[in-house]
């Protein structure tokens, strides 16, 4: 947590009670909150919050690297980064469910390629869309 807020000041921004209320949520959720997830979860200690307020607040920590923000077309879910612990998610088109992957397609011949564009790769994202096996066979709730 400490953590988290260093990288925030380190970069310049302020640390508000909710900024910090959004992260905790981040952490005592684990995996893959909705904003609505954490908007209840904040509204508990900060009852006038909106969600457009979580909204700004999950986008400012995607930017700094607190938070990976994992595009689904029901809606974003957010998953805090674990420092060391690079990795990509598969996310089903049907269903909406969400795992991690331990891989990365990422490779040198992007850096370079990039590199000869005088361009520097500073981060990335990645999603694997399709379908989920339970959904693929048939096994849906
Ligand atoms: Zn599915
Ligand atoms: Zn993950
Ligand atoms: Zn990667």
């Amino acid at each position: 947590m400490e953590k988290k807020l260093s990288i925030l000041r380190e970069k310049g921004y302020k640390i508000t009670p909710q900024r910090r209320a959004v992260i905790t949520a981040l952490e005592e959720f684990g995996k893959f909150p909705t904003a609505q997830n954490i908007l209840e979860s904040v509204k508990k200690t900060q009852p006038d919050v909106s969600l457009d307020t979580i909204y700004r607040n999950l986008t400012l920590l995607a930017e700094v690297g607190i938070v990976h923000e994992i595009h689904r077309h029901t809606g974003n879910i957010y998953e805090i980064v674990t420092p060391g612990h690079h990795h990509h998610h598969l996310v089903c088109t049907e269903c909406g469910r969400t795992e991690c992957l331990d891989i990365c397609p990422v490779n040198d011949a992007y850096v370079r390629e990039a590199e000869k564009k005088g361009f520097q790769i500073t981060g990335h994202t990645f999603e694997f869309y399709g379908i989920c096996h339970d959904c693929n066979t048939g096994n849906k709730k």
